[in-house]
């Protein structure tokens, strides 16, 4: 099976187009998002309205959740609560309700996708430490996961009870009796490159890899200034932070 992973679209529709564009060609078997498809950007209703016009099946994140009414305001910072008040005006009752179905965790008999962490994953924990990662694996039951969450693309093996964050070579999948893939993010990458991430991953080949993508950003940032966001929601987008 080979599968077209993205996640953290966060309402950002020249990089979910970008995105899309290259799966039409690149033709995977599934296209898989794993959670924030709202909140920080300036487009929710058309990035809803593209993921559920193609049926992707979607897991709910922290932002998805604050829009539909189901996490409190207090769990983001100002900015960010800033952002889900205003992506909740644009959106309509039926997308919030969607949104606030979405379930957190899906698993075939392959892959996991889930946002955060396999384990609580309606805790939203960020996997910036082993520890964290390592609390993940013990909850994952498949032997590839695949997470957004951090905007930070990253891979993490466990073999023998033992954590190690690992790098792809030359597109195969790492060794491990389990691995933990962040497909990094569509629509606010920040690990300081500005292009859009996601992941294709060929079950089948045993090949995994992730894509970056330039879109054109500065339509981005002249619409999330138009609609009256924050400012620093656009500046980050320039710098892939
Ligand atoms: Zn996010």
């Amino acid at each position: 099976m080979r599968y077209g992973i993205l996640a953290d679209i966060h309402s950002n529709l020249e990089a979910l187009e970008t995105v899309l564009g290259a799966l039409e060609r690149e033709r995977p078997d599934r296209i898989l998002c794993a959670g924030d498809l709202v909140g920080y950007g300036p487009d929710p209703a058309a990035c809803l309205a593209l993921i559920r016009q193609r049926r992707i099946p979607a897991v709910g994140g922290n932002h998805d959740w604050a829009v539909a009414g189901k996490l409190e305001l207090a769990w983001f910072n100002e900015t960010s609560g800033r952002a889900v008040e205003w992506t909740m005006q644009q959106l309509g009752e039926a997308d919030r309700r969607w949104l606030g179905e979405l379930p957190l965790l899906l698993r075939d008999a392959e892959i996991t996708l889930v946002h955060a962490s396999c384990h609580e994953p309606a805790q939203f924990p960020y996997l910036f430490d082993l520890v964290e990662v390592e609390r993940s694996f013990t909850a994952q039951e498949t032997p590839i996961a695949f997470i957004g969450h951090t905007h930070r693309p990253a891979v993490y093996t466990m073999e023998a009870g033992r954590v190690r964050g690992g790098a792809l070579s030359e597109g195969k999948v790492p060794v491990g009796e389990k691995v933990l893939v962040n497909v990094g993010s569509v629509g606010q990458p920040r690990d300081g490159d500005c292009r859009a991430s996601y992941c294709l991953y060929d079950s089948k080949q045993n090949r995994l890899e992730i894509r970056r993508l330039p879109y054109h950003l500065e339509r981005t940032q002249a619409k999330i200034r138009k609609a009256g966001l924050p400012e620093f929601l656009a500046q980050r987008l320039a710098v892939g932070y």
